[in-house]
């Protein structure tokens, strides 16, 4: 045998059993941090160097791409070779793979296109109205999120009960209509490639006995998360091999909502009766003050399997919690510690700001945008560079500059009125030809007849909705132009026909935008007069500000990939991970546990076991953040601290507040005592504006000649310097 000890350099005893145990089934089953993933990768190393597996017989799954090529790294780091022929992925990359290879034996034809949600949901649509059924009464969102768990439960139109049930039955004809399409179509949706990969192994013994053979060990990382159809098809692969080795923690399950189901857990010990179960308890990665406190969480959720985690890496500081004044004050406070994390010599990417939903994430971009400290979304998009933001921002592109191509293009068929690629090819073609605008190509071809009469129809409602909103815009502020782009664009009922997840995170990115606009403040870079006002003439319209504000924040100041950066992700992202630094922010009820979930005790316990995860990302010391009062998706609340905070032990915790401040009473809630230094203002005072009223300090900036605050006047909030604006203290 060659020097294997390395490989079991570091690990603990229960660990060691788990990489260097005799060939055969087992369960990892621990708590987070305990070393699940590392035994995973040691084990494979082992397999390979100790027992002389070829990387080429080891399939090992994980839940992202990312994941997965962390995995291989890590072997090969620790192999010292590379790692050719290795099968390492997601479910949905494996089973995609075996169907590519075998598309006839899965009855699919060779170019068998993949539909993403997207898509899969504009074709359920069309074979809705192909039935002519009443597209309001059976939204094609519900008919794919229908057609979707059936799948995920393995189940084919002709395994579902024909039942007298008007929604069952309804349903039924839908799943089997998009079925006949999907395969006159050859295309296969997401849920259809795990499924058919499942239906390949029972259809074909001898391919299915190929990968039996060839596969002498399987294994799976993050097991809690996998739901029927994967189990099923990782059940039949295995086989009697006995070589299937999973590890999870039912405390980390957070995918129920697409299918997970944590009972596989215990199904496996039930379906492989000869395998051995392993628990670890010794946590490597958090101190004692965060597991404790995700240990008293998670403790408030039902029917666990139950494990204890403990670790020797001492008590380390207790967490601490903030509360911000608003969301802005909130943003400020994270980004204060994160200048102070950076000036003590950290990486910038040891930091992490963890959130609920992605629409969280403006307010926090924006602070440290401002600070010009770079971060990365991992996992998804900057806000201004999210699909609906853009086209949003296209259209008021368009009202400001007709002539601006790009956003021409960008929105002329989105939402799609009918104008083809076609229309769009001439109009392209006849602007190029003629040096001009698209905007003015496509008025010429309209008012001469040079386009098909359908084409020319839908341009011309095209551009004479565009000259509307310009002139409605005239009288409005910008968040109204927000409003009116969103509402009269067609946009928001576009993406609430798409329904989901997905959806549902657009609207909400929609309904942040107008906050955005509300809270926009455009005289940052301008000369102020009297008033504290930016001269008229000198400055750009709020809508121009607005859009070149946007177009930095999206581009310009883009982290690269190897920069050192703050990591941004939401919770569910953040799967798997570890960092020194993690902040939880937003932690209110409604937001935290998400308001759509307070309801219901299953889903609530899904959203304790996600902030399980979330404490549990933190090494050395985290953060829990959360907002008074919290503008977001364009409406001011003001939300009760999360429940989740008040069920972490109370011993762990530590309330920070801004130095030397003063907490004073109102009755309605506590407002932090943000004096405006050299100036005998504060947060939260009611103040008197010639012009514009009585209002409330909002939120401050700077210090005496130069100090500026935001007022919430009836009219809506501004920013006014101090020394210019003449403000009475009222009260
Ligand atoms: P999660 O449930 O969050 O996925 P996990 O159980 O997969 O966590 P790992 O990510 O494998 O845990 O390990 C957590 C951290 O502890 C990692 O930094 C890992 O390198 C370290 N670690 C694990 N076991 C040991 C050990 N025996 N000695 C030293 N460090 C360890
Ligand atoms: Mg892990």
């Amino acid at each position: 045998m060659m020097d294997v000890s390395n490989l079991l350099d570091n690990l603990n005893e229960p660990q060691r059993e788990c990489v260097a145990g005799p060939k055969g089934s087992s369960l990892v089953l621990a708590g987070a941090g305990s070393g699940k993933t590392r035994v995973l990768v040691h084990r494979i190393a082992w397999l390979i160097k100790a027992e002389g597996i070829s990387p080429f017989s080891i399939l090992a799954v994980t839940f992202t791409n990312k994941a997965a090529s962390e995995m291989r790294a890590r072997i090969e780091d620790l192999l010292g070779s590379s790692l050719r022929g290795m099968w390492v992925g997601t479910f949905h990359g494996i089973a995609h793979r075996i169907l590519r290879a075998h598309y006839e034996d899965a009855g699919l034809q060779r170019d068998f296109q993949i539909l993403d949600s997207d898509d899969q949901i504009r074709l359920v649509k069309r074979v809705i109205l192909s039935l002519d059924l009443d597209e309001k009464k059976w939204p094609a969102r519900q008919a794919t999120w229908w057609i979707n768990s059936q799948k995920d439960e393995g189940l084919r139109p002709k395994n579902i009960e024909h039942m007298d049930d008007l929604y069952l039955k309804t349903h039924l004809v839908i799943y089997t209509a998009y079925e006949d399409a999907c395969l006159r179509g050859g295309m296969v949706d997401f849920a259809e490639l795990l499924l058919r990969a499942h239906e390949l192994w029972l259809k074909k013994p001898e391919l299915l006995k190929h990968y039996q053979n060839r596969f002498s060990a399987l294994l799976v990382d993050e097991f809690q998360d996998t739901n029927s159809v994967q189990y099923a098809w990782l059940r039949v692969l295995a086989g009697n091999n006995d070589n299937l080795m999973v590890v999870g923690d039912d405390d980390q399950s957070i995918y129920g909502w697409r299918g997970a189901k944590i009972e596989n857990i215990q199904q496996f010990s039930k379906d492989f009766p000869q395998s051995n179960t392993i628990r670890l308890e010794q946590n490597y990665r958090s101190t004692s003050n965060i597991l404790k406190a995700a240990n008293g969480l998670i403790d408030q959720n039902f029917g666990r399997l139950g494990k204890e985690l403990w670790t020797d890496l001492g008590d380390g500081e207790p967490l601490n919690l903030f509360a911000g004044f608003n969301e802005i004050d909130e943003a400020r406070y994270i980004v204060d510690r994160i200048k102070d994390w950076i000036s003590q010599g950290n990486m910038r990417s040891e930091a992490a700001i963890l959130y609920r939903s992605n629409a969280q994430s403006r307010v926090l971009e924006e602070v440290l945008l401002r600070s010009q400290i770079p971060y990365k979304i991992y996992g998804g998009q900057r806000f201004f560079e999210r699909m609906e933001i853009k086209n949003v921002l296209a259209y008021m592109r368009l009202i400001s500059q007709p002539h601006s191509d790009s956003a021409f293009e960008r929105v002329v068929n989105t939402p799609p009125r009918g104008i083809g690629s076609k229309s769009v090819d001439e109009i392209r073609g006849f602007a190029r030809g003629n040096n001009i605008s698209l905007w003015d190509a496509s008025q010429r071809l309209v008012e001469n007849n040079f386009l098909s009469a359908r084409a020319s129809n839908s341009v011309r409602g095209f551009l004479d909705f565009v000259v509307l909103l310009t002139k409605k815009s005239e009288q409005l502020d910008l968040e109204e132009i927000v409003e009116l782009v969103v509402r009269e664009s067609g946009l928001k009922e576009y993406h609430m026909k798409e329904g989901g997840e997905r959806g549902q995170a657009r609207l909400e990115n929609l309904a942040e935008l107008v906050t955005a606009a509300q809270t926009f403040d455009p005289s940052f870079e301008y000369l102020l007069d009297d008033d504290g006002l930016e001269p008229e003439e000198s400055r750009l319209s709020d809508l121009e500000e607005f859009l070149s504000h946007a177009s930095l924040e999206a581009g310009e100041q883009q982290a690269g990939d190897s920069e050192d950066c703050i990591q941004m992700m939401t919770m569910h992202s953040a799967k798997g991970l570890e960092f020194p630094l993690v902040f939880l922010a937003g932690m209110e009820d409604g937001l935290f546990p998400h308001t759509m979930s307070m309801e219901e005790p299953g889903r609530l316990e899904e959203e304790r076991r996600l902030c399980y995860v979330g404490i549990t990302r933190a090494m050395r010391k985290l953060y829990l953040t959360y907002a008074e009062s919290r503008r977001i998706h364009g409406n001011e609340t003001m939300n009760r601290p999360s429940r989740f905070i008040s069920e972490i032990p109370e011993e762990v915790l530590k309330e920070v507040r801004m130095n030397n401040t003063v907490v004073l009473n109102t009755p309605k809630r506590k407002i932090r005592d943000g004096a405006v230094d050299g100036t005998d203002l504060r947060l939260g005072q009611r103040v008197i504006h010639e012009k514009f009223g009585e209002g409330v300090i909002l939120n401050y900036e700077g210090n005496g000649t130069s100090a500026r605050v935001q007022v919430n006047f009836n009219s809506g909030s501004k920013w006014l310097v101090v020394a210019y604006a003449n403000l009475k203290a009222v009260g």
